[in-house]
């Protein structure tokens, strides 16, 4: 979903965190011409297009001329269309929790004409009472916490983590916290501190909750650190076994780590 409260250094789709402004830039670079201005709306004619990405690296708004408008009726039907081949449907973004009488609407529908469960995949950033109405509609969480150490938190991401924090044990305390997930980058939040904090504080949480850690790739990042946060191979399973001794199976990596 569009549109972002954070403005992580590494984040991995930049072009979802703002809506569009209609500067006409990319329009210039398209080389398919597969891109109008008309009637104050930007219209992105999917047939001529390339896939080239180019609008997407030349967005200086840090948005994208492709995302489209959908009703909460038209996105169940067509989730419900599919039914029979899912097991359940996770929101992301951006951050999705902005959208989240939408995404009740949709749960709603959803939930009503079929057995599929709802999660999502959000910042966490989100006011308390927001959080405990979305929190009522879902099946599961899965919560990004990019830093333990609050200025640390605050340099990746532009805001403290206390809210965010809170709202991981709410969830937890709701039975809905399926995943806690830390990007690991080199020299910022990749000390041994940082992660037996983030262990702990998931072991004392609950016995269900699984922490992914996730090493930084570079792939799609437009802030200027992106050459310099890749972390050393080594360094990352040191701190993946570290939160092993913790958290024993609830520890989890992507399968595929070359780094
Ligand atoms: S990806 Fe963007 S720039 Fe490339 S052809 Fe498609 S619309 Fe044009
Ligand atoms: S997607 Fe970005 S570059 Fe293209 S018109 Fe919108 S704000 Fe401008």
């Amino acid at each position: 979903m569009q549109g972002c409260n954070l403005s992580c250094i590494y984040c991995h789709n930049p072009e979802t965190q703002k809506e569009c402004c209609l500067c006409g830039i990319c329009l210039e670079t398209c080389p398919a011409k597969a891109l109008l201005i008309t009637d104050n709306k930007i219209i992105y004619l999917k047939d001529l297009c390339q896939f080239c990405d180019k609008c997407l690296q030349v967005c200086p708004y840090f948005s994208s001329p492709k995302y489209f408008r959908i009703t909460a009726w038209e996105l169940s039907n067509y989730i419900l269309k599919y039914n029979e081949f899912l097991n359940g449907i996770t929101f992301s973004g951006g951050e999705c929790t902005l959208q989240t009488p939408f995404i009740i609407e949709v749960s709603k529908q959803v939930k009503n004409n079929s057995p599929l469960t709802i999660f999502l995949d959000t910042n966490g950033y989100v006011h308390q009472s927001g959080w405990e109405l979305i929190c009522n509609h879902v099946d599961g969480l899965m919560v990004d916490l990019k830093a333990f150490n609050s200025k640390t938190h605050h340099y990746i991401t532009g805001v403290d983590n206390s809210l965010i924090l809170e709202n991981i044990k709410y969830a937890s305390r709701q039975g809905l916290l399926y995943e806690v997930r830390t990007v690991i980058l080199k020299g910022i939040n990749d000390s041994q501190e940082e992660i037996n904090n983030i262990s702990n504080f998931i072991k004392e949480l609950n016995n269900y909750t699984l922490f992914k850690l996730i090493p930084f790739r570079p792939y799609g990042v437009k802030h200027p650190l992106k050459d310099t946060v890749y972390p050393d191979k080594n360094h990352f399973e040191k701190l993946f076994q570290m939160a092993k001794t913790v958290l024993g199976e609830g520890v989890k990596k992507p399968l595929d780590i070359s780094l």
